[in-house]
């Protein structure tokens, strides 16, 4: 199948090719027929599948084709980031289109929430936007919705985890009747199917590889106590060998300790997490994609939908608690058929969770053996109840007062 199997129009082709796209990833050959046909759509696609483009590219095509110009499609997504992102996509794809478009989010400064303003009254033909701005916005009474034409619901499981289901409904309830709304999620909780028995009519569904890592990701684990993790970082990116690395850490707080244990052993790190404020965040992102940065340590944050070409290593300081996670944290490597190289450290209490990701993936990921420099690890053991260690009690005795520890 090729882009020109769509009917796209010359402009909108003329981009696919300035973008260096010559064939439509699975998602895309799914989804855009039923797009274009003007049925609702629930798609089940981690990022890394294409799945942005799967849905601007047959709204771009219908924006083109309008005479009267209005505000045409709504994307609401769960993150600032993601929401720049989208916005850059449209950019790249309507290169030869004149197509504007806008991402409204919160935590910026009074003169970008002006900008929002301005560009809603205006009438963007696409307003990408965080369900929390949109809300605000939408109370500013600005946007008019009467002509809306396609709503999109991106990411939708993590902005149900992330308490966004009421500002949805909310979203909803300003729109058209006869709204195309089309649903992208990486995974189909039963809560997604109540959103969509909610917003959606009839919808048509589509499923590329559910819970499947891309095929181009190397996966590994290293089976260790914590103090051998960061020893094992240092000799992984000694070799210079990965140009681009994303580390990730369960908490905000283990970012932070990481990057300084890392820069103590004077690898040239840089830590990304929700207390930095959000130029701060868009200068770090803009300096990793721009390879000034080759070290990025942060949390699920960036697990999805950041994208970052030419990612060459994942490392997983902690096996997250979620096996979908642990495919969005590896995704990030591996991007759109190039390869890369994924690594997890599992220390004792997390041998169950890193089961639990082997049995969604359905295959053992290869545990590489630790430089014997390190001395002894754990033996790999996730079914079997962790052996209580016999510890003596001993009792203190204080003011007539005793306690065990
Ligand atoms: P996404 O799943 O939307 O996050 O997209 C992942 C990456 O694949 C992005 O960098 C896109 O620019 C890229 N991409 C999307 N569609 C194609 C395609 N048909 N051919 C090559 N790259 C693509």
């Amino acid at each position: 199948m090729t882009f020109q199997d769509f009917n796209f129009a010359d402009s909108l082709l003329d981009s696919l090719l300035a973008m260096g796209y010559t064939k439509p990833t699975p998602i895309q050959e799914l989804a855009i027929p039923i797009i274009l046909s003007g049925k609702d759509i629930i798609a089940c696609a981690q990022t890394g599948t294409g799945k942005t483009a799967a849905f601007l590219l047959p709204i771009l095509n219908n924006i083109i084709k309008e005479e009267n110009r209005h505000l045409n499609t709504l994307i609401i997504v769960p993150t600032r980031e993601l929401a720049i992102q989208i916005d850059q996509q449209v950019q790249g794809l309507s290169y030869f289109l004149s197509v504007s478009s806008i991402a409204v989010y919160g935590g910026n400064d009074g003169s970008v929430w002006e900008q929002q303003k301005k560009a809603l009254k205006e009438g963007a033909d696409i307003v990408i936007a965080t369900p929390g701005r949109l809300i605000a916005q939408l109370q500013s009474g600005l946007m008019n919705f009467k002509q809306m034409k396609h709503l999109v619901l991106d990411e939708a499981d993590r902005m149900l985890d992330m308490g966004f289901n009421e500002d949805i409904m909310q979203i909803a309830s300003y729109l058209p009747k006869e709204i195309q709304v089309l649903m992208f999620s990486a995974t189909m909780p039963p809560k997604i199917r109540t959103l969509a028995n909610k917003i959606l009519k009839e919808p048509e569904q589509v499923n590329v590889a559910i819970s499947k890592p891309a095929e181009g990701i190397l996966q590994q684990a290293y089976v260790v106590y914590d103090s051998q993790k960061v020893p094992i970082i240092q000799q992984t990116l000694s070799s210079g060998a990965f140009k681009s690395v994303v580390i990730f850490a369960a908490t905000k707080e283990s970012v932070k300790n990481l990057n300084i244990a890392l820069q103590k052993v004077n690898i040239p790190s840089q830590a990304f997490h929700s207390d930095l404020d959000q130029s701060e965040r868009e200068e770090i992102l803009r300096a990793f994609k721009g390879k000034q940065i080759t070290v990025l340590v942060g949390t699920d944050i960036i697990s999805r939908g950041i994208d970052v070409e030419g990612v060459d290593l994942v490392i997983n300081y902690d096996v997250p608690a979620d096996p979908e996670d642990y495919i969005h944290r590896i995704g990030r490597t591996a991007r759109a058929e190039s390869t890369g190289t994924a690594i997890t450290f599992i220390n004792e209490k997390d041998q169950a969770k890193f089961f639990q990701i082997e049995s969604l993936i359905g295959k053992d990921i290869e545990k590489l053996v630790t430089p014997v420099s390190l001395g002894e690890v754990p033996l790999y053991q996730p079914q079997k109840k962790q052996e209580r260690k016999f510890v003596p009690k001993k009792t203190f005795k204080k003011k007539g007062f005793s306690r065990n520890v």
